[in-house]
């Protein structure tokens, strides 16, 4: 093909993003950073009921290093907040993090001294599940959500 007929350049790398996007969407390693009740739930919907294997998301990895998504489940108290940083920077890019039920998006009922207000004061947040505790059919609506979330994420090559 002459040069003048090829692909554009940002043709390719479109498609590219697009392959890894769909890619990484069904292979979630999420960390599970779970605090308090809401972990009862949390483990309610990763059991095999929900399955989660179809959504490319049962596997959880419990080093930060090998997981890309920060599954933050319960609580978080003034004193936790600089270990769930830590656990933060050790993921590797990309990554993403969920706040799963209310405590984790605003602190919930706990409006006290002791308890953070919101996770996102302390991380970035892309995805918000609010519940006390969330069904586990709303995880599943998170989860997709955050799926397509990953689709649409640019890998920076070529740019
Ligand atoms: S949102 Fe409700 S169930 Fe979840 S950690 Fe807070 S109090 Fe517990």
């Amino acid at each position: 093909m002459p040069v003048d007929e090829a692909a554009p350049a940002g043709a390719v790398t479109t498609q590219l993003d697009a392959a890894l996007g769909w890619a990484r969407k069904y292979s979630i390693f999420q960390y599970p950073f779970v605090t308090a009740c809401c972990g009862m739930e949390f483990m309610s919907t990763a059991a095999s009921h929900y399955d989660l294997d179809r959504f490319g998301a049962a596997f959880p990895r419990f080093s930060p290093r090998q997981a890309d998504v920060l599954m933050v489940v319960g609580t978080i108290s003034h004193k936790m907040a600089p270990v769930l940083r830590r656990i933060y920077d050790q993921m590797a890019s990309p990554k993403w993090v969920v706040a799963f039920g209310v405590c984790t998006c605003t602190g919930g009922f706990y409006n006290n001294y002791a308890t953070v207000q919101g996770i996102d004061t302390i991380v970035p947040v892309d995805l918000y599940i609010p519940g006390c505790p969330p069904r586990p059919e709303m995880v599943l609506d998170g989860l997709v959500k955050l799926q397509a979330k990953i689709q649409k994420q640019r890998s920076g090559i070529g740019s």
